[in-house]
C-alpha cells in the first residue's frame, strides 16, 4: 500500500493544540479522551526520537474527514494507550472508519472422529487487549490485495519492523528482529509468543528445539515451513539482563506494543485458519486468560478468522506423554478439516497408541 509520510513537526503540535481547543466544549468525553490519549502517544513517540510517522492514504482521508458530532451510544467508556497506538499504527484505522469484521465464510466440512472436547467457549470475550484487538481488521473492510501488492505491503511492514525502537530495552539487546517466515499467500498461519535465543541468533521464528518440533508437526500435516506462515506476537527476543541463558515470557506491555505488527501481518495474509501456539499467544491474540487447557481444541474467531488454540510445542517437549501429543494432533486434524484438506487413515490415527506416531 503506498504511504505518505507525515512529519511530526512543530506545525503538527500547534495543529493538535488548535484541534484540542476546537473540540473543547461540546465534545463527548470518549472523544476527548481519545484525542488526549492520541496526543500522549505522539508525545511519547517524539520523546523516543520518532520524527516521522508513515500514514496510509486511507488514514489521511479519515483524519481529514469531518469530525462526527455525535458519538455512538456504544462508544467505549475509556480508551487505552494500546488502542491509540493501534489507531496511529500504520495500516490500522480508527474504529469508527471501518466496517465490522466479515463473518467467516468457510464451507462446513465432514466431521473427523476426535475425542470429546469441553463445550465451545463463547466467541471473542473481552480481554486484556480488548481495545487494541477490537480494531476491526482491514481484511474485512477492503478488497483483497493482488499478490504483488500483498508482497510489497509485507516488505514495507518488514522494513518498518526492522528498525522498530518501541521497546528500547529489547531493541538494544536484540541481534535480529524476527519478523516471520513462510508463504504470505498460505491458507494457514501459526502464531507463537516471542523469539528465543536461537531465533534471535538466526533471525527466523521457531528454529530452536520447540521450532523443530513445530516443523515436524507442520510436515505431518502435509505442509512444509515454506508453505505455511509462521510469526510471533513479539518480534524481538524478551531481554534477560544479567543472564547468559534462558528465555522469559513477554510482558503484557511488550505484547501490546508489538501486537500491531502481527495484526497487520494477519490482515495482509488473511489466512483461512490461524493457529495460536500456547497460552501466551492465546492471551495476546484473544485476550483470554481462561487457560490453554480449557481453550485448546475449541475454535475461536480472531479478526474474522477461525483460530485454533493449541499447546505450545515447548510444552510437548517438557511433557512427553502420548496423550498430550494426541491432543495437539487432534487440534491439527481440526485445522486440516477446516481447510478441507484430505486426511489419511494413518494421519487420523497418529498418537492414539504407542507405535503409530509419524
Ligand atoms: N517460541 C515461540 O513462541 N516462538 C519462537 O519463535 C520460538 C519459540
Amino acid at each position: 500500500m503506498p504511504e505518505q509520510v507525515a512529519s511530526q513537526s512543530q506545525d503538527e503540535d500547534s495543529a493538535c493544540a488548535a484541534a484540542g481547543s476546537r473540540y473543547a466544549s461540546p465534545m463527548p468525553d470518549a472523544y476527548v479522551e481519545l484525542l488526549d490519549a492520541t496526543l500522549r502517544h505522539l508525545e511519547d513517540l517524539k520523546a523516543q526520537g520518532v520524527r516521522h510517522l508513515p500514514v496510509s492514504p486511507a488514514t489521511l482521508a479519515a483524519l481529514t474527514a469531518p469530525v462526527p458530532r455525535r458519538v455512538a451510544a456504544a462508544a467505549p467508556p475509556s480508551i487505552s494507550r494500546a488502542a491509540t497506538a493501534a489507531m496511529v499504527s500504520p495500516g490500522l484505522l480508527p474504529m469508527s472508519k471501518l466496517a465490522p469484521p466479515a463473518a467467516a465464510t468457510l464451507a462446513p466440512t465432514a466431521a473427523v472422529k476426535l475425542s470429546p472436547t469441553p463445550p465451545v467457549v463463547a466467541p471473542a470475550e473481552q480481554g486484556a487487549f480488548a481495545a487494541l484487538l477490537g480494531t476491526p481488521p482491514l481484511a474485512a473492510a477492503e478488497p483483497p490485495l493482488s499478490p504483488e501488492a500483498k508482497e510489497a505491503a509485507m516488505a514495507d511492514l518488514r522494513a518498518r519492523a526492522a528498525i522498530c525502537q518501541k521497546c528500547p530495552n529489547l531493541a538494544a539487546a536484540r541481534k535480529s528482529v524476527v519478523f516471520g517466515v513462510g508463504d504470505i499467500h498460505s491458507p494457514v498461519m501459526f502464531a507463537g509468543e516471542a523469539p528465543g535465543a536461537d531465533e534471535d541468533e538466526q533471525g527466523e521464528p521457531f528454529v530452536g528445539r520447540a521450532g523443530q518440533l513445530l516443523t515436524r508437526i507442520i510436515q505431518t500435516m502435509g505442509f512444509s515451513r515454506e508453505t505455511v506462515y509462521i510469526a510471533n506476537i513479539l518480534k524481538c527476543r524478551p531481554d534477560t539482563p544479567g543472564q547468559t541463558a534462558g528465555n522469559r515470557k513477554p510482558t503484557s506491555e511488550e505484547m501490546q506494543t508489538c501486537l500491531p505488527y502481527l495484526l497487520e501481518q494477519i490482515d495482509l495474509i488473511r489466512p483461512q485458519v490461524l493457529v495460536a501456539l500456547g497460552a501466551t499467544a492465546v492471551e495476546g491474540l484473544l485476550g483470554k486468560t481462561a487457560g490453554i487447557t480449557r481453550l485448546r481444541g475449541q475454535w475461536q474467531t480472531f479478526r474474522g478468522i477461525p483460530t485454533m488454540p493449541t499447546y505450545h510445542p515447548a510444552y510437548l517437549l517438557r511433557n512427553q506423554a502420548l496423550t498430550e501429543k494426541r491432543k495437539v494432533w487432534e487440534d491439527m486434524l481440526r485445522v486440516l478439516e477446516k481447510l478441507e484438506r484430505p486426511i489419511t487413515e494413518k494421519q487420523r490415527n497418529y498418537f492414539l497408541k504407542v507405535g503409530n506416531q509419524p
